[in-house]
């Protein structure tokens, strides 16, 4: 504990603390709120309506469960993962709340009892799906409720998903607006991770919260070292950064297509990581076991297409890898974000090739829709390849891009820790250029890059012979460059909009600002990209969580580690639901020998003090 938080506390004997914070650390064992979220807190429990706009991590959870148990009567909060309520519940009864949750999972008998428990008082939380809300009689329960004992707070948990262009829309949340203001007196928010101002109008004017108290805290996640590399082999890349920095930490791995997803996780396994695939064209049984072994067992890799992680608020997430390009930066942040909600140090990787430009262009064209539709899909796909390409701090584009512009680089970007050298590229480009004019104007062809690089390098296979491309006069001009630094050329153009894909076979077309790089009045800047096969860890790896600690707390750490796994198991439930790795820390460094002492840790309350307080005495005093 810092020396601040000591007096404070002493302080508080005199002064009695207000019931929010006296609460946080009674029953979550919390010293005080983080960030913004002792204003929203206070909004609520004073009657309020509040939207919380946070970025994953920042705990928006805490946001409404702790007004849900300061105000009379019973905390409404619609979450749209069955899945995972049952793990939102298991964490609140380990800390002595009353949870409950409401879906279609439950047989009649189960949701009955939860009915009567709800009526006669006895919870401080329910969740409920939002397809339940629907249903009158689900209605009409909880206005006998609300007569009753009382709704403390509606809470509408990824509220972004009112969004109807949105990416995560469900029609189920439209029907949410009309139960707004339906129980007059008890406060309505609408929390997300979402962060464009864009999605915040929507979800505002859709669930009428023009009034609310909106709080719109720092998309920034300092924790998190973002890094992007160019793809040259993305498994070995991968593995490289996994066995390197990751080795036995839990991380989802992206892909854009299933089989990318399945052949991925297969070569893990075969190469001895712990990983299991997960996409939507699996068997459900085997799509929801691999969800439940990722969230309970420590260490599982999961690799998955974006439709995984939604509501997935396991804390220790320690990397992210995208082995594709993302078709947004929303997207990217969203998903990278799930990394480290506890706040420890944690990496999002992203391997990043000429083949995803090409593959992603040409998604956007054959895409059904209108002309605006793949306007607007191009302009996302083109900030995110800007993100990719860029030469300056990774995290000040990103928090620019979400209207959060900052002063200083950030000092944990592969950017900020190896500076990217630049160079002129105006001449190859201009190569580059000529040869796709030439193929144009002499022959009325049009080639993928491949052909084209094996052009500009004067490189004499079958197919430049079968098209006698050796008699151009642009044959071999570019045989100073290595392939994959015409490669890495190409791709950068493209990233540019110097070249373009021009059609469904991926061919390759001028761009906008081709005739003025072919004219000279437009200079072309490119990044040197990394050595091969380089995770692009560069000068500071993120290290494993317990790397740092001295080598006794290290052993500690550890211990108390497999012990976790031990409880989880017999209770049946994530292992950060008995305690999270944050708390593990602080136990292994502190070494609490009392009861006092160990009350005194963050993330031990009085419920689970009262649980674990003798054994984990007796494991820290060996
Ligand atoms: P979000 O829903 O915003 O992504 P969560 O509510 O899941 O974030 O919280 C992320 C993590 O931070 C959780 O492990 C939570 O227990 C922890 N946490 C939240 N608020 C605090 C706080 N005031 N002090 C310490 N830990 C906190
Ligand atoms: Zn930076």
């Amino acid at each position: 504990m810092s020396e601040a938080t000591r007096t404070l506390r002493g302080m508080s004997v005199t002064a009695p603390p207000d019931a929010a914070v006296e609460l946080l650390q009674r029953v979550f064992g919390y010293d005080a709120f983080r960030g913004r979220q002792q204003e929203v807190v206070d909004a609520v429990i004073g009657g309020g309506d509040a939207v919380v706009l946070m970025p994953t991590g920042a705990g928006k959870s805490l946001c409404y469960q702790v007004p849900a148990l300061v105000r009379r009567g019973t905390g409404l909060v619609v979450s749209p993962l069955i899945a995972l309520m049952h793990d939102q519940v298991d964490a609140l009864r380990a800390v002595g709340v009353r949870a409950e949750f409401l879906n279609s999972t439950q047989t009649v008998p189960e949701r009955q009892e939860v009915e009567r428990a709800l009526l006669a008082g006895e919870v401080d939380l329910v969740y409920i799906a939002p397809e339940r809300l629907s249903s009158e009689s689900v209605r009409g329960l909880l206005d006998r409720v609300a007569a009753g004992p009382g709704l403390s707070v509606f809470a509408i948990d990824e509220a972004h998903c009112v969004s109807q262009w949105g990416h995560d829309f469900r029609p189920d949340y439209l029907a949410l607006a009309d139960l707004v203001g339906r129980w007059p007196g008890v406060p309505t928010m609408a929390l997300t991770a979402t962060a464009t101002e864009a999605t915040h109008r929507e979800l505002t004017t859709r669930l009428h919260l023009e009034q609310a108290v909106h709080v719109v805290a720092s998309f920034d996640r300092p924790n998190i070292q973002y890094r992007i590399v160019p793809k040259d082999d993305p498994k070995q890349q991968l593995l490289k950064l996994i066995r390197d920095e990751h080795r036995g930490d839990a991380g989802i791995v992206y892909a854009l297509s299933r089989n990318s997803v399945e052949q991925t996780a297969k070569w893990l396994v075969d190469h001895g990581v712990e990983a299991v695939p997960y996409h939507a064209g699996l068997d459900v049984r085997i799509r929801t076991a691999n969800q439940a072994r990722f969230l309970r067992d420590d260490g599982v890799v999961v690799v998955a297409t974006i439709a995984f992680g939604m509501g997935i608020d396991k804390p220790d997430v320690r990397f992210v890898a995208h082995v594709d390009v993302p078709k947004s930066v929303e997207g990217y942040y969203q998903e990278t974000g799930r990394a480290g909600r506890d706040g420890l140090p944690s990496t999002a990787w992203l391997a990043y090739g000429l083949q995803d430009v090409v593959q992603q262009r040409r998604f956007i064209d054959q895409s059904v829709g209108d002309a605006a539709h793949k306007r607007k899909q191009s302009a996302n796909l083109d900030a995110m390849l800007s993100l990719c390409e860029t030469v300056t701090c990774r995290r000040r584009q990103l928090l620019a891009y979400f209207g959060q512009p900052t002063a200083q680089d950030c000092g944990n970007c592969d950017t900020c820790l190896s500076p990217v050298e630049t160079w002129d590229g105006t001449v190859p480009a201009q190569k580059l250029l000529s040869t796709i004019v030439r193929l144009q104007r002499e022959r009325n062809q049009r080639f993928g890059g491949g052909q084209i690089i094996d052009i500009l390098r004067g490189k004499r296979t079958p197919k430049v012979e079968q098209h006698q491309h050796d008699q151009l006069s642009v044959f071999g001009v570019g045989a100073d460059l290595t392939e994959r630094s015409w490669r890495s050329v190409l791709r950068q153009l493209m990233a540019q909009s110097v070249v373009m894909v021009a059609d469904d076979y991926g061919t390759v077309g001028l761009g906008p600002t081709a005739a003025a790089v072919l004219k000279g009045e437009h200079q072309v800047r490119l990044r040197h990209d990394l050595e091969r096969s380089d995770s692009g860890a560069g000068s500071r790896k993120a290290r494993p969580v317990a790397a740092d600690l001295p080598p006794e707390a290290h052993e500690l750490f550890e211990r108390l580690r497999s012990w976790r796994a031990g409880q989880a198991k017999e209770q049946g439930v994530p292992a950060y639901v008995v305690f999270g790795d944050a708390t593990l820390r602080a136990l292994a460094v502190e070494r609490p020998q009392s009861v006092e002492a160990l009350s005194g840790i963050s993330g031990v309350g009085a419920a689970k003090l009262e649980r674990y307080g003798d054994v984990l005495l007796d494991l820290l005093a060996d």
